[in-house]
This record gives C-alpha cells, sequence and structure tokens, in this order.
C-alpha cells in the first residue's frame, strides 16, 4: 500500500525509565470532576454522570516544549489534570477490574481557549474549538502504574511564573480513577494508547505568552511549558 503523502508520526510520550515510547491513540478528558472547579464555573458539584469530550492525538506536547499562543482566543486557561494511560483495552470494565487496564499516569494541562468554549456553551454547539485546538494537550512523561503507589491520593500543583495556581489532591475527584474507566468503557471500546485526562480542580486561569508554566505531581515526572507569542 502507498499513500497519497506520508502520513504523519505517531504520537508518543517518554516512559520513565524506559527507552520504549508510549504511542498515543485517542485523549478523552472528564468534564467538571472536582466539586471547586464546578462551582467556579457556575455549574453543580453532584453526582451527575460523568461526561467526556476528545481531542486529536496529535494535540499532545511534550514536556520542556514551547507552545504557540493560540489563534482565535484572548483567554488561554491552564487546566492541570492527572492523566491516565491505558495499556490494555476493552469495553463494560467494572471499576473492580479497572486497574488492570492502567499502564501508567502522568500530569498534564488540558488547555482550554475559555472565550471560544463559553461561546459554544451558550449557543450549544460542540466544544471542538475550544478545547481541540493544536497543542492543547502538554502532558509529561508516564510513570508505570506499578511505580506509583497511591494515585487515588496524589498531590498535584501547577505554577505560572513560580506562582501557585493549581493546587489539589486527587483524592478529590468526584468520580475515582476507576469509576472514570468505567463509565468510559461503557460508551467507548478503550483501547492500548488512550489517554484519559481526569478533570481539573479550582484555580483555571489565563495564560500570556512568555509565561512558564510548572506542572508536578507526586511521584510523577514534571511538565514543563513555556508560551511564546
Ligand atoms: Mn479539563
Amino acid at each position: 500500500m502507498q499513500f497519497a503523502f506520508d502520513p504523519i508520526p505517531t504520537p508518543s510520550l517518554a516512559i520513565q525509565g524506559s527507552d520504549l515510547r508510549y504511542p498515543v491513540r485517542r485523549i478523552f478528558c472528564v468534564g467538571r470532576n472536582y466539586a471547586d472547579h464546578a462551582l467556579e464555573m457556575g455549574g453543580d458539584p453532584n453526582r451527575e454522570p460523568p461526561f467526556f469530550f476528545t481531542k486529536p492525538a496529535d494535540a499532545i506536547l511534550e514536556s520542556g516544549s514551547e507552545m504557540t499562543y493560540p489563534k482565535l482566543t484572548e483567554k488561554l486557561h491552564h487546566e492541570l489534570e492527572l492523566v491516565i494511560a491505558i495499556g490494555k483495552g476493552g469495553d463494560n470494565i467494572s471499576k473492580d477490574k479497572a486497574r488492570e487496564h492502567i499502564f501508567g499516569y502522568a500530569i498534564g494541562i488540558d488547555m482550554t481557549r475559555r472565550d471560544l468554549q463559553d461561546e459554544a456553551k451558550q449557543t450549544r454547539r460542540p466544544w471542538d474549538s475550544g478545547k481541540a485546538f493544536d497543542q492543547s494537550a502538554p502532558c509529561g512523561p508516564i510513570t508505570p502504574a506499578d511505580q506509583l503507589a497511591h494515585p487515588d491520593d496524589l498531590q498535584i500543583s501547577l505554577t505560572v511564573n513560580g506562582d501557585v495556581r493549581q493546587s489539589s489532591s486527587t483524592n478529590r475527584l468526584i468520580w475515582t480513577i476507576d469509576e472514570i474507566i468505567e463509565h468510559l468503557s461503557h460508551s467507548f471500546t478503550l483501547a492500548p494508547g488512550d489517554l484519559i485526562y481526569s478533570g481539573t480542580p479550582a484555580g483555571v486561569g489565563p495564560l500570556v505568552p512568555g509565561d512558564h508554566v510548572v506542572a508536578t505531581a507526586e511521584g510523577l515526572e514534571t511538565l514543563e511549558i513555556t508560551i511564546t507569542g
């Protein structure tokens, strides 16, 4: 088989302690999964079933990269999130079997063109323009699951130019890691290479060219991104 032009290289992430790379297939994101963030967005922090949106796999941006301030927005926002990397596919996965499907974890940022997302909400249009743009999924290296002791009680934080903007723990997720996988796998057949951004705590806010953004989580490799004009 010959392609009419070269297909894009498979998007991938580094794996801590390995020369192998993690090939990214799809990027799923959970909406509104911390009560304090649901409140800051004017929502209701109850346990309504989780909802999901997606980004293209090549929206991945590795640590150490520069992110070009995106087009068409005046309100680029950071959303700090624990990322779950799927290693074994399946559907209708029950929460007590969910861990068997996890390859590892990383810290990531769900970059958002908030003005375009707000407009989409108001006009009841899809969120793609607000969420699924180029370079919208910075993600740190993946730490294999067996090297992370407590993914359900992980301190996560994000600083911009050294100032703490977001700080929380994954023990405050409305839907736990296992429940996210259970819900998502009832809607999609999960496959190795699928990443799941698990939702952001409060403190989302604007980024401008020149900002140096650092996302950390206990036991995970750091993610650092610089915004350029
Ligand atoms: Mn998010």
